[in-house]
């Protein structure tokens, strides 16, 4: 319950002017800070450095003897599949190492099953009347960019606590089989911070589903970013899916994105051999192989899985520090006023806060009228709507701490003044 209410109207008029006056303060130092994407700070990006030199002219050579800087092996070289496999804990047959972007893995995807179907669809899915996708969110605006600009309605579900509602996805996906997909953000949800339970998994593996080409959508993106030493730990949905007789029901796509340099990183994509074969033979006509030589200086850099969590194990000891400066200032500024609440993510990108109902628009405005640019209020919803206007995202990796400071003080302002406002109305 909002501490406002216990005000009256003389006390919550002066209180309102006092905070008008710190937000003229601020507006007054022409701060210019940017805290909207999830990006890694040129720290981190520092951190991988060594991918840079890591490879010699005469080291071009895969293990099984393929040259690097040629054409071929579409689907990677063995020991970078090998390596994500055990990030991804699938076997080699059951992944496929692509270019930059995940997120192009997942829209092309999605475009080809537009485009030709799926190998389960009787029919493409762009000549269908209507496709549909369930959208946990607050979600990933990319995700939701994809759905709209391919014409897929999205469906939103709510977020329990340990992963979307259940309930709600099993009676959609059992009941109509327009519903073509659904999106999962399952470790270190974008921006929710949830990790799956073990339960959520199994129930998606097992729901029946009446679209016989049903397809999960499972963005492992943050598998390995933790913040602590005792990450919460995700069910294997491949293997779930498999147990539950559905094996081709998922794929999972990952990305290095912010484990070595965003842009300049590889994906993968893993499914059931069947998926993955299928999807091989696809990609062949698209391209006539990936980047190997990256492949190969991720693989020289890393080593090994153990390398890659050494490697995350540094970019947390960055990361650490600024979730901490977020939320404690959030919780020294706004604690026990019941005008917002927020995660504590164990792990990836981000926090998510939720202000007062009919707020979070006027909060984004008011920060940036005061040059602090946050990630645009609706976003994390489909088509850019947020019923409640009360989720704001927040990226707390790039900015320094001390812009981090300033920005987190605003922002807590800025959601007493908006509340106030709204309280006076
Ligand atoms: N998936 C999620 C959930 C993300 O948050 C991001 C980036 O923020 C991506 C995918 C993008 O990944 P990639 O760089 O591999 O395309």
């Amino acid at each position: 319950m909002s501490k406002l209410k216990e005000m009256n109207d003389l006390l919550l008029r002066e209180h309102y002017s006092t905070l008008v006056c710190s937000y003229e303060k601020f507006q007054a130092q022409k701060l210019t800070l940017n805290m909207s994407r999830g990006v890694p700070g040129p720290e981190q990006l520092d951190l991988s450095a060594g991918l840079f030199d890591c490879l010699k002219e005469n080291d071009y050579k895969a293990v099984n003897g393929i040259d690097c800087r040629t054409y071929g092996a579409v689907d990677g070289i063995p020991e970078a599949k090998e390596l994500f496999a055990q990030v991804l804990e699938v076997s080699p047959g059951e992944i496929i190492i692509g270019g930059n972007s995940s997120l192009t893995l997942m829209h092309d995807l999605i475009a080809r099953a537009m485009l030709r179907g799926l190998p389960d669809s009787t029919t493409p899915w762009g000549k269908l009347p209507q496709v549909k996708f369930l959208c946990p969110s607050p979600g990933y605006d990319r995700h939701f960019a994809i759905c709209e600009y391919l014409g897929i309605e999205m469906i939103p579900i709510n977020y329990l606590h340990d992963g979307p509602d259940m309930d709600q996805v099993e009676q959609l996906v059992a009941a109509d089989s327009s519903i073509k997909g659904i999106w999962c953000v399952p470790k270190y949800s974008n921006p929710s911070g949830i990790t799956y339970s073990a339960a959520v998994v199994e129930r998606l593996a097992a729901m029946p589903a009446k679209a016989p080409d049903f397809r999960i959508f499972w963005d492992n993106a943050y598998t390995v970013h933790h913040l602590t030493d005792t990450p919460p730990s995700l069910l294997d949905i491949l293997n779930a899916c498999k147990k539950a007789g559905h094996p081709d029901r998922v794929f999972v796509f990952a990305s290095t994105s912010k484990v070595s340099f965003p842009g300049a990183g590889i994906a993968v994509v893993a499914g059931s051999e069947s998926n993955i074969n299928w999807l091989k033979k696809q990609i062949s006509v698209q391209t006539i192989g990936p980047d190997k030589i990256n492949q190969l200086r991720h693989i020289r850099f890393f080593k090994d899985l153990a390398g890659i969590q050494a490697h995350m194990r540094r970019h947390a000891a960055i990361l650490k520090p600024k979730f901490d400066l977020v939320l404690e200032t959030l919780e020294a500024k706004l604690g026990g006023k019941g005008l917002a609440a927020w995660s504590k993510p164990q792990g990836g990108y981000f926090i998510s806060l939720d202000t007062l109902p009919g707020c979070a628009r006027k909060v984004v405005a008011k920060t940036a009228a005061a040059g602090v640019i946050l990630t645009p209020a609706g976003a994390t919803f489909p088509y850019g709507k947020d019923p409640e206007d009360k989720n704001i995202r927040l990226a707390p990796t790039f900015p320094p701490l001390a812009d981090l400071k300033q920005a987190m003080e605003l922002l807590a302002l800025c959601i007493q003044l908006v509340s106030a406002e709204q309280e006076l109305e």
